[in-house]
């Protein structure tokens, strides 16, 4: 085993020190009301469509990130799906977004029968390079009648989705200029980065809607679950009928009004989501204490380092990422095996969007950061609780 790949495996080693193994990567925190909220449902029937912990978890998720409205969804990739509707998306459109994500972001483009067109990421945020993604634009797309259209492929381009991978917040600021001058909306996938702040403000707030979900991997979990963010009340308003079968109110009929999706989240998990928001602050302490511990233990090693937020974010740090320098891509599989023979789970980032065969013919651009992240990041256990 390489000399570089014991030395890190110490060093996670002594961070994890006095906790039972296997640890696991990420494990949920039911530590507060959680068993009494879901009683509570249990208790009065009240467990499905409809609820009053439903319309409390919006609120509570509105205030607690600053966005005007929250709509809740029955999972992330569903408010990924209705955010990329809301922003326009079309079927037939092109949606810019990042190689490198979970394959919801870009499943939920396919949704909308939109084509994902992958741009690369900076290796200082793991998200989206606004400098790299400026200057394809100019050279690819034009301007035609109010739309932003690709010269090659004649196809509109409907929005660009970035994504705050693992919590860290991506160059809002940057990406948001860039959107501005090419009159295209911005999604944001803030799925990993509840309790993520880019200059004070909570991400998911900056794009014209903005995602959460509560898969049980996630920062909190309701199960499964998802949130819409949005400061547009016509957005919310219309977010919220068509994820509730689009229906008419009415006493007594059934009348819908367009074609709606059954995307409501349970009053059940809105329960569970209800207690885990009184916990989130707390939660997000002990994860940055964590991450304080990993950066402190990596300091001054060569070879590898632990990523830290910059100096104008808060990161939830919802999973500590440890990156290989270049020229050391050949020692992460070695380091994942020896990492998880010291039964610490470990995993590799995503294989980037572009190399999956069911994306393999889409358009991309330069994706060399991409590419290059992709063989050097490793997560290493990140749970609340470690
Ligand atoms: C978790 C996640 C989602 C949403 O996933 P669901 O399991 O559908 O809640 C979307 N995008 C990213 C980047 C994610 O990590």
């Amino acid at each position: 085993m390489s000399e570089l790949i014991q030395e890190i495996v110490k060093r996670v080693d002594k961070v994890m020190e006095g906790n039972a193994r296997p640890i696991p990567l990420h494990l949920p925190s039911f530590i507060g009301n959680e068993w009494k909220y879901v009683k509570e449902c249990i208790d009065t029937g009240w467990v499905s469509s409809v609820g009053a912990y439903v319309d409390k978890f919006e609120k509570v998720t509105a205030e607690y990130t600053g966005a005007k409205y929250a709509v809740a969804t029955v999972n992330g990739t569903a408010a990924l799906h209705i955010a990329l509707l809301m922003a326009g998306v079309k079927s037939g459109d092109e949606v810019l977004s990042p190689a490198l994500t979970f394959i919801a972001t870009t499943n939920a483009i396919s949704y909308c029968n939109a084509v994902p067109h992958f741009i690369d990421v900076e290796e200082a945020t793991m998200g989206i390079d606004a400098a790299k993604l400026r200057e394809y634009l100019s050279k690819n797309f034009v301007k035609q009648g109010g739309s932003l259209v690709n010269k090659a492929t004649g196809r509109r381009v409907g929005a660009v989705v970035g994504m705050h991978t693992f919590g860290f917040p991506f160059d809002l600021d940057g990406v948001l200029d860039v959107c501005k001058s090419f009159g295209v909306p911005l999604v944001e996938d803030a799925a990993e980065s509840l309790g993520s702040y880019y200059k004070g403000k909570h991400t998911g707030t900056f794009g014209l809607v903005g995602t959460l979900s509560y898969n049980g991997n996630k920062t909190i979990t309701t199960g499964g679950g998802g949130m819409i963010l949005t400061n547009d009340e016509k957005i919310a308003k219309h977010a919220k009928h068509i994820t509730t079968t689009a229906k008419v109110p009415h006493k007594w009929e059934y009348v819908h009004d367009e074609v709606g999706y059954n995307y409501r989240l349970p009053n059940l998990n809105a329960a569970l989501g209800v207690a885990q928001m009184e916990s989130l602050p707390g939660l997000i302490e002990k994860k940055r204490a964590i991450a304080d511990r990993y950066i402190k233990a990596f300091a001054g090693l060569e070879g590898a380092k632990i990523f830290s937020e910059a100096s104008d974010t808060k990161v939830n740090y919802w999973l500590n990422t440890l990156v290989l320098a270049k020229g050391k891509e050949s020692l992460r599989d070695g380091l994942l095996t020896a990492l998880i023979d010291a039964q610490i789970f470990s995993r590799p980032i995503w294989r980037p969007m572009h190399e999956l065969q069911m994306f393999s013919q889409c358009p991309k651009a330069d994706l060399s950061a991409t590419e290059s992240l992709c063989a050097r990041v490793v997560n290493v256990p990140s749970s609340s609780h470690l």
